[in-house]
């Protein structure tokens, strides 16, 4: 109920491309981001003043056009899959966002990650068993006082919810692994927020030298 009452009170998207990706995605079954998600990334950007982000799992470029078009950032982000990288190519290009927004078509895992910039922002939103290992990996890659922003934390509500398939309870069990360990880091102040689908928000702590 609050859910239907904030949506039809908050802004609309206007942007007719955001709006038929949308539509795209929800046709085709592709897990973009939640409307409350996008838009606590999209302020956090505008009060850190964000220039640069990297992204974990760019899927069909939803999540990365609408940063970009909030924003004067530029994107890095990484797809794995050819056809999801493709559709992102496709729409980056009808967006107009070549020159801000960068695919790199390869695993995040295998990406040789000391050739990257380093980010104001870093989106985890790929495979979500490997969300422990792209943390890792990755906060190599962040500026001081950067964020790291993790989705899709309780993974539909099935972090709370008994589970009887195997595979399912294995990937389920991960995530629960993964906030556990999020929280934990102490080179960053993390706390997990029931935004969309549970999204973490990691800021590094200042490195005293
Ligand atoms: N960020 C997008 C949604 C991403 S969905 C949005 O909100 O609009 C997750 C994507 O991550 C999928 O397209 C999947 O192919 C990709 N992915 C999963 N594991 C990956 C990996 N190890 N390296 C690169 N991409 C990965
Ligand atoms: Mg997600």
């Amino acid at each position: 109920m609050i859910k239907e009452y904030l949506d039809n009170i908050n802004n609309k998207e206007t942007n007719s491309l955001l709006v038929s990706l949308k539509s795209y995605a929800l046709l085709n079954n592709v897990p973009i981001i939640t409307d409350d998600g996008i838009n606590f990334i999209n302020q956090m950007i505008n009060i850190k003043q964000v220039k640069s982000i990297l992204e974990i799992g760019t899927a069909i470029g939803y999540s990365a056009i609408n940063m970009a078009l909030s924003s004067e950032a530029v994107i890095t982000t990484i797809e794995r899959d050819e056809k999801m990288y493709e559709k992102a190519i496709e729409n980056i290009r009808l967006a107009k966002l070549e020159k801000r927004i960068e695919v790199i078509y390869k695993d995040a895992l295998e990406v040789d990650e000391s050739n990257l910039d380093k980010f104001d922002l870093i989106f985890i939103d790929a495979a979500k068993a490997q969300s422990i290992k792209f943390f890792n990996k990755y906060k190599t890659r962040l500026n001081d006082r950067g964020i790291i922003i993790t989705d899709n934390l309780l993974f539909h509500n099935l972090v709370v919810t008994p589970i009887k398939d195997k595979s399912l309870k294995q990937l389920v069990k991960k995530i629960d692994n993964f906030n556990n360990f999020v929280v934990e880091q102490e080179d960053f102040d993390t706390y997990i927020y029931s935004i969309g689908d549970g999204m973490s928000l990691s800021i590094k702590k200042e490195v005293i030298k």
